[in-house]
């Protein structure tokens, strides 16, 4: 058995670094595959990353059903996550965002090709996909089995997916390689598309290059080293995960507290 509830934490804190890393916004989310359960993932209500705590994360199984009711509205997009999960067992941990930097390759869907070492995060030019072509018309919201099935057939034996006019996905075999990739990748993104405003051909990586850039992960202490990084990065944003206030809480107008509320303070 692991420690589940360092997991929850760890999984907690993924989607706040990513999201003070600039890669998610209001939108978008970090899951991780059950740690003792390879058959559901933990994903969490629906919220903005940035404010995710452990206490925010629901059990779903691998067709995106929770296991208890959670009586807290959930992420329509969350059949990514599961879909994901049972067409790869060796992912972990995955990532859907709609990062600002990616959106000028997906409106011309141009390749993403890596311009610098650890920038090749993504593979060799990984797939796109295009809702449209299975599904026609639709709001581009992957809500479906389906859809997410869809995507899950798109991304293949890849680590990334980019999903033509909506955003990308991408996985790890860990949350930690997962939200590398995801960090990496964007900062790679920014630098190709600054790169190609010059108008002169990307000095393209060969295939050997490609091969060993890509194992600089497995092959080295940057994962453990950007993750201490990054969480410092977020501690001193003023980060600190906070638990969704109570609605059922509101607060007493300061008139009608009592005398014995007014001694406490
Ligand atoms: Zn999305």
């Amino acid at each position: 058995m692991t420690d589940l509830a360092e997991a929850r934490r760890e999984l907690a804190l993924a989607n706040n670094i990513v999201a003070n890393e600039g890669v998610l916004d209001a939108f978008g989310h970090v899951s991780m595959r059950h740690p003792d359960h390879p058959g559901r993932y933990l994903l969490s209500r629906s919220r903005a990353p940035e404010l995710v705590t452990a206490d925010d994360l629901i059990e779903y199984d691998l067709d995106s059903r929770p296991l208890r009711e959670p009586g807290v509205p959930q992420y329509s997009e969350r059949v990514i996550h599961g879909e994901i999960y049972k067409a790869r067992p060796d992912v972990n941990s995955v990532c859907h965002h709609h990062a600002p930097v990616f959106m000028p390759l997906l409106a011309t869907r141009t390749d993403f090709v890596p311009v610098f070492a650890l920038g090749n995060v993504g593979g060799n030019k990984p797939p796109f996909w295009d809702q449209r072509d299975e599904f026609g018309d639709t709001d581009l919201l992957v809500v479906t089995p389906a859809h997410g099935a869809s995507l899950a057939r798109a991304l293949g034996g890849h680590w990334m997916v980019l999903m033509n006019r909506h955003g990308v996905t991408v996985a790890g075999k860990s949350v930690r390689e997962c939200a590398y990739r995801a960090i990496t990748a964007c900062r790679n993104a920014d630098f190709q598309v600054r790169a190609m405003v010059l108008g002169r051909p990307l000095d393209q990586f060969t295939p050997g290059e490609m091969e060993l850039c890509f194992q600089i992960i497995a092959r080295t202490t940057g994962l453990d080293r950007s993750w201490e990084y990054w969480s410092v990065r977020l501690a001193k944003a003023g980060g600190e995960p906070r638990p969704l206030a109570k609605k059922t809480a509101p607060k007493r107008p300061a008139a009608k507290k009592s005398k014995r509320a007014k001694r406490r303070r």
